[in-house]
Formats: structure tokens, sequence, C-alpha cells
């Protein structure tokens, strides 16, 4: 039988994040060549429950690896984990979300078993005999790299979210569940969460959002965003924002989008009042569509943009708002 793809699907709070099932999706792809099965290993305190989404989601098997001390992410212990499972599963390649916590397990991961990582990835192919052809954004945005790892086994491969479709999901009740015996061979976390306080308010995630609408100076001031939150709450969608507006103090750090703040993907991209200078393209140019409302023609966000507005965003906003309230 071939070597396997084994995919880490992220939980947090007892849900499989959507990054996870997206890379697990990939798998799915890439395992049809090869006749390849797909490895789906979900960890948590408590995570039992969480089976049948992977199942549903195409993995030909599904491993847990439960404990209490697997209730809040560490890197020693999860990696302790992943690397195990793979030193015997033997992986062609390990895929996880390229989520802040997929990113730092990966490296670890690679670590430890002495493989190669990609991070970030936007294109994933692989040749017959397991050789991973990887694409991933480098300098801000600006240039594409493709990478090919030297060693076709254990390649450590983090995917962009929003970026790789989800399988359909189907009903699947044949899948194989195997439950890690949890060990951790010494292994002691260097770090311990002792409390994790939630903000105040419900926030969608911009990382996962699909859609996101985002301010920057051209709003004017902070009070001015509720124009914003007026139509990202008419469409479903995730507030965010450029560096300018976050160094103003208008908006909190976690909403900046861009080489500082975070990169996001989502299928529609509505930046108002944001003249898209590079650092803020770096976290936002992999948008599936981009709509740009600015009032300066030449403002660089319509070279990057599908659809731009020439106008005052304080006009046309609340017309888009009232639009998608009537749809
Ligand atoms: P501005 O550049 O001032 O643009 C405001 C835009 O609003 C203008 O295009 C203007 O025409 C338009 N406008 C004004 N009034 C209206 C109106 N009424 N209607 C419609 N449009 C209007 N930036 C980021 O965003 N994210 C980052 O992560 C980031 N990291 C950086 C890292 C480094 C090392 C450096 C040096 C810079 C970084 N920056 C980042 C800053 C970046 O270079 C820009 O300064 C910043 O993105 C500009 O923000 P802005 O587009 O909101 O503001």
């Amino acid at each position: 039988m071939a070597n396997p793809i084994l995919v880490f699907c992220e939980q947090r709070d007892g849900h499989l994040k959507k990054a996870g099932l997206e890379a697990l999706g990939q798998a799915c792809r890439l395992s049809k060549a090869g006749g390849r099965d797909v490895v789906a290993l979900v960890v948590g305190s408590s995570v039992s429950p969480l089976t049948q989404e992977p199942a549903s989601h195409g993995a030909s098997r599904i491993v847990i690896a439960e404990d209490p001390a697997l209730s809040s992410y560490s890197s020693e212990l999860f990696t302790t984990i992943v690397a195990d499972l793979a030193a015997g599963l033997k992986p062609v390649a390990i895929l996880m979300g390229a989520t802040a916590m997929g990113k730092d397990l990966a490296t670890k991961v690679a670590a430890r078993l002495k493989s190669a990582v990609i991070q970030d990835c936007v294109a994933l192919e692989m040749e017959a005999d397991g050789s991973l052809i990887a694409t991933r954004p480098i300098y801000g945005g600006k240039l594409r790299a493709v990478v090919k790892p030297t060693n076709p086994l254990m390649q450590v491969v983090t995917l962009r979210p929003n970026i790789f479709s989800l399988l359909e999901s189907k009903p699947a009740s044949d899948v194989p569940i195997e439950r890690l015996a949890v060990s951790f061979d010494g292994t002691r976390p260097m770090a311990r969460i002792r409390d994790a306080r939630a903000t105040a308010d419900d926030k969608k995630e911009l990382t996962e959002a699909s859609i996101i609408v985002s301010g920057g100076r051209g709003l004017k001031g902070p009070d001015n965003f509720i124009l914003l939150e007026e139509l990202a709450a008419a469409l479903g969608a995730a507030v965010g924002a450029s560096r300018a507006v976050v160094d103003a103090g208008w908006r909190p750090h976690r909403d900046q989008i861009g080489l500082t703040g975070k990169t996001v993907s989502p299928q529609l991209y509505i930046a108002c009042g944001i003249s898209g200078a590079i650092q803020h393209q770096a976290g936002m140019s992999s948008a599936r569509t981009i709509v740009a409302i600015n009032n300066n023609p030449n403002a660089p966000i319509f070279k990057l943009a599908t659809y731009g507005i020439v106008g005052d965003l304080f006009e046309i906003v609340p017309l888009l708002t009232e639009e998608v309230k009537n749809l």
C-alpha cells in the first residue's frame, strides 16, 4: 500500500476548524492519483464526538489523541503526538491549515522529523512518487515560489485558509477510528495556558471569513466604521482594517490585515478608503474577488481590484448596504 497522507484536523472548543477540513479535502484530491489513504488526526481533551466530520469529508481513517493535558495547544505535546504518529505511519506528507496553531506546529513537527516544511501554500500538487510541488507567495505576495522538497517523505505543509475547497460532505459510517495511546515520553510543555478569556464581542474571525469589509484612513475616524459594520452585518461579513487605522487607535490590532497583520483569503474583499499599499496587499491579494471603493482613481488598490468604484465611500457604502438588505 502506498504511504498515506496525514492531515492534522485542528479543533478549538469542540469544533473542527474549516482550514483543517480544507487541508483534508486537498489531501483527498492528491490521494486519488497515488491510491493513498488519508489519515485524519484530531487532538484534544475531548475529541471523540468530532470523528464524524473528517469521515464525511473524505478521510479513509481517523486517529484521535485524547488526554486532559491536550485541552489547550502546547507546541511540545502536540508536536510529540504528530511526530510519533508520523514516525510509525511514514506518510508522504503531513498537511494542516496555515492557522496560528498550524504554522507553529508545522515547523516543530518538521524539525522533530528532520523533514521539509512549506508554509502557507496556495497551490499543491503531488507527483506519482509522493513528491510535492507547492506554490507559496513570497516577498509580501509580490512573487510566487514553486517549492519541491528533495525527499518525498513526511513533507510538512500548511495550506492557506479559504484557498482549497472542502470536499462535499457525504455520510460515512464505516471509516475506521483509532484511539492513540497518548504518551508524552518525558516531553513537558515549556508553558501552560492557565486561563483564556474571550473578548467581550463575538466577532467573526478574519482568517476564516468568506467575506471581509475592510476600512482604511479614508473612513476619517473610528466612529465612521459603523458604516462598514452595517454593510458587514448585511453581508454576514467580518470587518478588517489597514495598519494606518490600527496605528491611529481606531481599530484593535487583531483587525489589521497585511504584512504585519493577518493574511486573509476570502471569497470577497471590499476595501473602503484603503489606498492599497504593498504592505496591505501582502495580506489580502489572494482574495478571490476584490472590490475597491476609493475617491482617488489613481489609488494602487485599483490595480489589484476585480471591480473598482471611484467615489466617496460615505455615499457608496450606505447605498450598497441598502441594496444588500433588499436582496
Ligand atoms: P492611506 O494610504 O492614507 O489611504 C487612504 C485612502 O482613502 C486613500 O487612497 C484615499 O484616496 C482614500 N479616501 C479618502 N477619503 C475617501 C472617501 N471619502 N471615499 C473613498 N476613499 C477615500 N499597512 C497595512 O494595511 N497592513 C500592514 O500589515 C502593514 N504593514 C506595514 C509594515 C511595514 C514595515 C511598513 C513600512 C508599512 C506597513 N503598512 C501596513 C502601512 C502601509 O504602508 C500603508 O501606510 C497603509 O496601508 C495605509 O493605510 P490606508 O490605505 O488606510 O491609508
